[in-house]
């Protein structure tokens, strides 16, 4: 991912049997070399670069970016829900690496405003976003939904909109119902077992894509690629954190097996390929 290509020239000056070649066949020779050195590197099904965010899928929508199954997918569940009065409307989807950095460092910004040490800046942070380079709204399979037909809210995206009493209490409801009917599923669950991330009800994952994601993305060298990427407390990121960081808020508990084979029916996670 991070190969530097060394110039031609810069090469033939540090090793001298370059001398004797001529430049063309210097430049064959590195193209060789850097497409060798890539495959060797990147062990991923989806290249490494999308799963975290930093280069763009293809993505369809209509005011929301998704993958094309995802896409397919959510439109016949909007279908669905507008029958029962229900106009669902995705606050977010797909957020690239820079996006997810900026509200993180917004976010870290506003902690210290307010006196907190960088680790508990840190932990705040951590209650309801994921460091740049983790989030799964990285792979064009998440969905952060509201209900348009409620009353417009500044902050929309409050555990207690989603909760008895609360302006999207029907949507909560029939997501509930229904949501999995369409391969999304409720991940950040308000179970007490679960680690990571709090409860967020609005949170939903097309999972026939998304567990597929999951594991691929647990082959990806985190360091690599949240070095020298300017993330506000990234000092805090020794390996010992990262690797707890991954158990706790990448492989959640209900993530089985560090899949989500067992969580879904079979039906739903075979159709989809991963191909392209
Ligand atoms: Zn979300």
């Amino acid at each position: 991912m991070f190969l530097k290509i060394p110039h031609s020239k810069s090469l033939q000056h540090m090793l001298p049997i370059f001398s004797i070649l001529k430049k063309n066949t210097v430049a064959l020779f590195l193209i060789v070399l850097v497409s060798c050195t890539s495959k060797a590197q990147d062990t991923t099904l989806i290249p490494v670069d999308q799963l975290v965010g930093k280069k763009l899928p293809e993505l369809f929508g209509n005011e929301y970016f998704l993958r094309i199954e995802a896409h397919e997918a959510f439109c016949q569940m909007q279908q669905h829900a507008l029958k029962d009065s229900i106009k669902l409307y995705v606050a977010s989807s797909y957020r690239g690496f820079e996006h997810q950095k900026k509200l993180w460092n917004k976010k870290f910004k506003k902690a210290l405003d307010e006196g907190l040490s960088q680790e508990q800046a840190l932990a705040r942070c951590m209650e309801f976003s994921a460091i740049p380079g983790t989030s799964r709204h990285h792979w064009g399979t998440e969905v952060d939904l509201i209900d348009i037909y409620r009353p417009v809210l500044e902050k929309p995206l409050e555990q207690k909109e989603f909760a008895a009493g609360g302006n999207f209490e029907k949507l909560y409801q029939w997501l509930q119902l229904h949501a999995n009917e369409y391969g999304f599923y409720a991940i950040y669950d308000n179970n007490p077992e679960r680690k990571g991330f709090h409860f967020e009800p609005w949170h939903y994952s097309f999972l026939p894509l998304a567990s597929k994601f999951h594991v691929e993305y647990l082959k990806v060298d985190l360091k690599t690629q949240l070095m020298q990427c300017e993330i506000a407390g990234c000092e805090l990121f020794t390996d010992e954190f990262l690797n707890q960081y991954v158990a706790d808020y990448v492989m959640h508990p209900n993530v089985i097996n560090g899949t989500h084979q067992l969580f879904l029916p079979q039906s739903i996670v075979s159709p989809v390929s991963l191909s392209k």
